[in-house]
């Protein structure tokens, strides 16, 4: 159990929670296909996604959720994992768990990234058709997408030119995961979704300065700066381009909210639809940190590509919009952190 994660039992009943906060007007009518007792998968609960995952469905009300650890449950392992669907019987399955890093993680193990994600993706879907999962949910991630990309970045722009080569390997098992699923649903008329979520953020992330990403290691260098009363803390690059971030409760929401009511094929790409600079990011965590120094841009280090930013046209037009500012976001993740910085791996 990662630091400040809630215990796993039985939360309140509250169906009214779905429709109150992520339901637009014109969807009140329709049921959400997973019933409040359903038998529910959460791959990968321990991580970012999938603890958020977890306690958003524990919120909606969600009573019958199956967790594993990768030490009781790891996915690479095909046997194990058709013995773990034909044992449980999951009706639902969110498929969050995946090895995951930064660039440096990512230029450093590309095997470990091509093989794992590609294991773990082909048996869970495999299995997942085999014992008649009602309908499964694949998380994917913006860097499947080319890397020249025009923005915002429309879902059929997929495989319309080479990836970035830092992250090839991982992009590429994804794109596997993609298409499994809708080869499975071709062919054996599965019910698999893939849903493609800009980068997140929030309590329970990586806060490693080696393989965090950008905003937790901002979070981790401010406050540690702030400990020592450094005058000035370094940021990579010249701070000018342009992500995007969503906080995690809210891509929970948003996984949710598709699993229950999206019926199309097509993928689906999560985010905010709103980017701001490396240095309006730095800015507002200095902010939320109470660092009281210099942010000093190292223009001597690379920027990466100058803009990222999903075109979101598709959920919003399926009725769903992220609800937390990136101010909130931040305070809430720095508040987090703070009280579990002892306890989080650095
Ligand atoms: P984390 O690294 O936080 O969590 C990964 C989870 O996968 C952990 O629970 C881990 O379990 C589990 N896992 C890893 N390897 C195995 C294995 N062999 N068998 C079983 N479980 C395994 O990742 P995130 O939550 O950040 O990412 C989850 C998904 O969301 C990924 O598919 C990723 O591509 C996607 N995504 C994430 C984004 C982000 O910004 N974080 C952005 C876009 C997409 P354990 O802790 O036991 O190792």
């Amino acid at each position: 159990m990662r630091a400040g994660e809630t215990s796993l039992g039985k939360s309140t009943l509250n169906k009214n929670v779905l429709l109150n906060n992520t339901l637009p007007e014109k969807k009140v009518n329709m049921m959400p296909v997973m019933a409040y007792d359903a038998k529910i998968y959460v791959a990968g609960h321990t991580g970012l996604v999938g603890s958020a995952l977890v306690l958003e469905l524990q919120r909606q009300g969600y009573t019958n959720l199956v967790l594993r650890t990768t030490h009781e449950l790891d996915l690479r392992d095909s046997q194990a994992t058709r013995a773990f669907f034909e044992s449980e019987r999951p009706e639902y399955v969110f498929l969050g768990a995946a090895k995951v890093g930064g660039i440096k993680a990512n230029s450093d193990y590309p095997a470990d990234f091509i093989y794992d994600n590609l294991m773990i993706s082909a048996n869970v879907i495999d299995a997942a058709y085999r014992t008649g999962v009602k309908k499964l949910l694949f998380l994917g991630s913006s860097c499947i997408y080319p890397r020249l990309c025009p923005q915002p970045i429309k879902e059929e722009y997929l495989m319309s030119g080479p990836l970035e080569p830092t992250n090839d390997a991982y992009a590429l098992a994804k794109i596997a995961g993609i298409k499994l699923c809708q080869a499975y649903n071709r062919q054996h008329c599965t019910h698999f979704i893939a849903a493609m979520p800009t980068n997140l953020y929030g309590p329970r992330d990586n806060f490693s300065l080696d393989s965090g990403h950008a905003l937790p290691a901002f979070i981790a260098r401010m406050s540690a700066a702030k400990e020592r009363g450094d005058k000035e803390v370094a940021i990579w690059g010249t701070g000018t381009v342009y992500r995007e971030f969503l906080y995690v409760d809210d891509c929970a929401q948003a996984l949710i909210y598709l699993m229950n009511f999206y019926d199309g094929t097509d993928i689906v790409n999560v985010g905010t639809g709103q980017d701001a600079t490396i240095r309006e990011l730095a800015e507002k965590v200095k902010k939320a940190v109470g660092f009281a120094g210099e942010l000093v841009f190292d223009t001597s280090k690379p920027d990466g590509t100058p803009r990222k930013l999903l075109d979101v046209t598709r959920l919003s037009a399926l009725g769903w919009r992220a609800s937390t500012s990136l101010e909130d976001g931040i305070a809430q993740t720095v508040a987090w952190y703070k009280e579990y910085a002892q306890e989080v791996k650095k």
